[in-house]
């Protein structure tokens, strides 16, 4: 079988502006394409739209190109893809592996069985609808799950979804898919062969997996890149207050998010311009040479 030629992509959320955290991402995912002579995509995540920020894509778009980071094709937008996220879980409701479930937010916390910080569904609907209650969101039945993949950098991978996750949500009570069910649909669909992305999302890619094996979907490579946290061990975010990305002189950001990654400029180097810097850390790139941690921290 011929193989599929290298297609990455950048996922961001509008919900703010790029900060140093989601530059590592971009920069990772885009140089690992590029450095593999692969098609690198855009796509925003704009699922939820209370949480897309008045002016946040634009801002998104404009940071990546002032660091020289070029997609290829239109750029994507989750919020057109119902249709499609609509006929995966009606493709899961008949493989009889999703179900109905009428409990409130206020049900699921009295009867938690997980870590008193991580809310686990007990499964209280899997056996079908109370009589008085009506159906509010959708899950993956999960019992006996247990997944696993290599990730390039991190290496194995696996959990037993049942009781680490729980019988996760595809959709939601307010009627909106849930980021994992839209994510897998959507790589598939792009034909994305490989995810570079945060090691905060190991969880999230667990389930995807678990989604794909549901699906029929082949499973992508993988690789979570280390995370930037600031001291407190917080990842570096718009809720933790990081900074928006320095517009005006992206050089000194660029060098120094290709630090994080172990991955900085000869000197010679320091004082060129975005294009220069970023055909030398692609000629270069050498995912063997990544930190092989799960978080960083960041010094501001
Ligand atoms: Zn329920």
């Amino acid at each position: 079988m011929k193989q599929a030629r290298y297609r990455g992509r950048f996922a961001p959320s509008p919900s703010g502006p790029l900060h140093f955290g989601s530059l590592i991402c971009a920069l990772g995912s885009y140089l690992d394409a590029r450095a593999q002579g692969g098609e690198w995509w855009v796509r925003i995540d704009d699922l939820d739209p209370p949480r897309v920020a008045p002016g946040a894509v634009d801002a998104i778009l404009r940071a990546l190109e002032a660091y020289g980071l070029t997609w290829d094709g239109s750029v994507q937008y989750q919020s057109q893809r119902s249709a499609a996220y609509e006929a995966a879980l009606e493709a899961l409701r008949r493989r009889g592996v999703v179900y109905a479930c009428g409990c409130t937010r206020r049900e699921i916390a009295d009867s938690n069985v997980g870590r008193a910080d991580v809310a686990i569904y007990p499964g209280t609907c899997r056996a079908g609808l109370a009589p008085h209650k009506a159906a509010r969101a959708w899950r993956v039945d999960t019992r006996g799950a247990r997944v696993h993949f290599e990730d390039r950098l991190q290496g194995r991978i696996e959990q037993d979804l049942e009781y680490a996750a729980g019988d996760f949500i595809v959709q939601r009570a307010d009627g909106w898919f849930a980021y994992q069910l839209a994510a897998v649909v959507d790589d598939a669909e792009l034909g994305i062969t490989d995810i570079v992305r945060g090691a905060d999302l190991i969880d999230s890619t667990l389930r995807q997996v678990y989604l794909r094996r549901l699906l029929d979907l082949p499973t992508p490579r993988y690789l979570h890149l280390p995370v930037a946290v600031n001291a407190l061990g917080e990842k570096l975010s718009k809720q933790t207050l990081a900074p928006p990305l320095n517009m005006t002189f992206p050089q000194s950001t660029l060098i120094q998010a290709l630090a994080f990654l172990k991955h900085a400029p000869p000197l010679a180097l320091r004082q060129a311009a975005v294009p220069e810097i970023l055909s030398w850390a692609i000629a270069h790139w050498s995912p063997a040479d990544l930190p092989q941690a799960r978080t960083i921290e960041q010094e501001s």
